[in-house]
């Protein structure tokens, strides 16, 4: 009989830990578990994690990722409540039935295309190497706009996928001719002389979307108050990145010269990071011309601003 009360006990003090989710028993904060790569591009998330960690209510714990596959693997099976992420990745597992939905923007423009000394203009580039992180990117839409914008296509380059880290080394080498992916990597490229900025995204694509803050339904739909709070928070952070507070913060995470910082942090901003539907339409025509998805979803089913 003993050992039955004994079971019992522990049952209940089992089921009411879970019963509390990720709730804090000692000091009631909630958590909320964000997946991120070390890049400018998720400095937002960054951000708010830091205005956050004396919150009485609302925590955020950053979980750190290697390459967006991993990143992608631990948002897809919930071992997250979201992520800063290629928006392109999270329409792809939206499209295959992950339940998926974006809440806002991971950053402003940010992003540009390096090319080595020797290319001058777009049609140097023809029969050239062009690298990119992955093709379910704002990357490849970039250099597919790149090329059209200068009467190229994209049959005119070589593409290959790279992990960004290698894609400085690869350009001094001369390996690959160009390339185009989440900062600061295209700053590493130009801060060792061997690279140069042919493009800005901004020149190519007005109002450009890359990066989304990224949550999971289950998040959403069982923490419904948490998961609101924290948006407002997340975009309250973006708002409050002054170029001088993304260099503290950026400096803090991703292990980078001040330097290439310096030269990062002035493509990029993280004001007003709501999503249009203006926006997602331009980006969803982009992927169907391309070739990126078929199916993209749509607004209404991806994109969620009524918190
Ligand atoms: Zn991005």
């Amino acid at each position: 009989m003993k050992k039955f009360w004994t079971f019992l006990v522990v049952t209940v003090l089992a089921l009411s830990a879970v019963a509390c989710g990720n709730k804090s028993e000692a000091n009631d904060v909630d958590i909320v578990k964000i997946a991120y790569l070390p890049i400018t591009h998720s400095l937002a998330v960054l951000e708010e994690a830091k205005q956050l960690e004396n919150s009485a209510d609302i925590r955020v714990e950053l979980v750190k990722y290697g390459s967006w596959p991993e990143l992608l693997d631990a948002l897809n099976t919930g071992k997250v409540d979201g992520a800063s992420v290629l928006i392109e990745l999270a329409m792809k597992s939206k499209a295959e039935g992950i339940g998926l939905k974006a809440v806002a923007l991971g950053h402003r423009d940010g992003n540009v295309v390096v090319v080595s000394n020797e290319i001058e203009k777009a049609a140097d580039l023809v029969g050239k190497t062009i690298a990119i992180p992955h093709r379910q990117s704002s990357h490849y839409i970039l250099v597919n706009d790149l090329l059209n914008k200068n009467g190229l296509s994209i049959e005119d380059v070589s593409i290959v996928e790279l992990a960004p880290t290698e894609m400085p080394s690869a350009l001094a080498a001369g390996t690959i001719d160009g390339y185009c992916v989440a900062e600061p990597f295209g700053a590493v490229g130009v801060s060792t002389g061997k690279g140069k900025v042919l493009y800005e995204s901004e020149e190519l694509w007005e109002d450009s979307v890359c990066c989304g803050l990224v949550l999971t339904d289950e998040f959403i739909n069982s923490r419904t108050d948490v998961a609101r709070e924290f948006v407002e928070a997340y975009k309250t952070a973006g708002n409050s990145l002054s170029r001088e507070e993304a260099q503290n913060i950026a400096k803090e995470y991703l292990n980078q010269t001040d330097e290439v910082l310096d030269i990062s942090l002035q493509w990029i901003s993280f004001d007003d990071l709501e999503i249009t539907p203006e926006m997602y339409e331009n980006l969803s025509d982009k992927v169907i011309s391309y070739g990126l998805l078929d199916n993209p979803p749509s607004y209404e089913e991806f994109v969620k601003n009524d918190f």
